[in-house]
């Protein structure tokens, strides 16, 4: 009986990925991903057979890692980031359960966007934070909208993934809305573009003015609490230290 191991390769810049995801993926058979992924990791997958697949397709991905792995394999299955955090390593699982497999999975975990993004912008995850998807592919806006009502009002600093795409333009629009009921509009905002790889872009701004920086599915948006401050070109949210 093979193994899965679904492992996060980090942001993209080959320095920002653990040494145990390098090693899962030369232990490996086998190496799926999504595309940009896959030659984000070239240089660790030469002489094994490489799966790369479209976006959508996640749980195909994942029936396909169990197949190989029930024939024997040993598969790396890669996601961007964390594979926990919006990820693959769910879907594994749910699919590792619904079909009552006996294969061995191991999660390897990687830096997520959130926390690199704050590593460019300073260090505004200080205190307490959320992290909200605004995909509403999966999940229904109106939840996604109480959650964002929620942490707005409990004065989270907020992080915000996939948070506007060429089909999906006016859910950050209606974010920036509500937090605005809960915030001041001149509450600090870093916007982060590829962090942590090739192509980096940081803005801090505020959150009148976020919506006239560009923002895509490259970008994570990290809105400040009521204590967020910008020093020295940083975005710092302060822990409470009495200096
Ligand atoms: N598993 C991934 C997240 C996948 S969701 C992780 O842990 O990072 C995809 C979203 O993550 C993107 O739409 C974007 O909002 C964010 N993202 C991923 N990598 C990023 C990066 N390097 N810089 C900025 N945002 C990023």
């Amino acid at each position: 009986m093979g193994k899965v191991f679904v492992i996060g390769i980090g942001p993209g810049e080959e320095n920002y990925m653990a040494p145990a995801a390098k090693e899962g993926i030369i232990s490996s058979d086998v190496i799926i991903g999504y595309k940009t992924y896959i030659d984000l990791i070239r240089p660790f997958t030469e002489g094994k057979k490489v799966i790369d697949s479209g976006m959508k397709k996640e749980i195909e991905r994942c029936n396909l890692a169990v197949d190989l792995a029930e024939e024997g394999a040993t598969v790396a299955l890669v996601s961007s980031g964390d594979p926990g955090i919006y990820g693959m390593a769910g879907a594994l699982l749910e699919v590792k359960h619904e079909r009552k497999s006996p294969i061995e999975v191991e999660v390897i975990p990687g830096v997520t966007a959130v926390s690199a993004a704050a590593a460019v912008l300073g260090a505004p995850l200080m205190h307490d934070f959320a992290v909200i998807s605004l995909s509403d592919l999966l999940t229904d806006w109106e939840v996604i909208k109480k959650r964002l009502a929620l942490a707005g009002e409990g004065d989270f600093v907020i992080a915000l993934y996939n948070p506007k795409s060429k089909g999906r333009v006016t859910q950050i629009e209606e974010a920036r809305n509500i937090l605005l009921q809960h915030r001041k509009s001149t509450t600090p905002v870093g916007i982060v573009r590829n962090a942590r790889r090739q192509g980096e872009e940081m803005v801090i701004t505020t959150l009148e003015e976020m919506l006239t920086h560009p923002i895509d599915m490259f970008t994570m948006v990290i809105i400040g609490n009521s204590n967020t401050l910008v020093q020295d070109g940083k975005m710092v949210t302060p822990r409470g230290y009495h200096l």
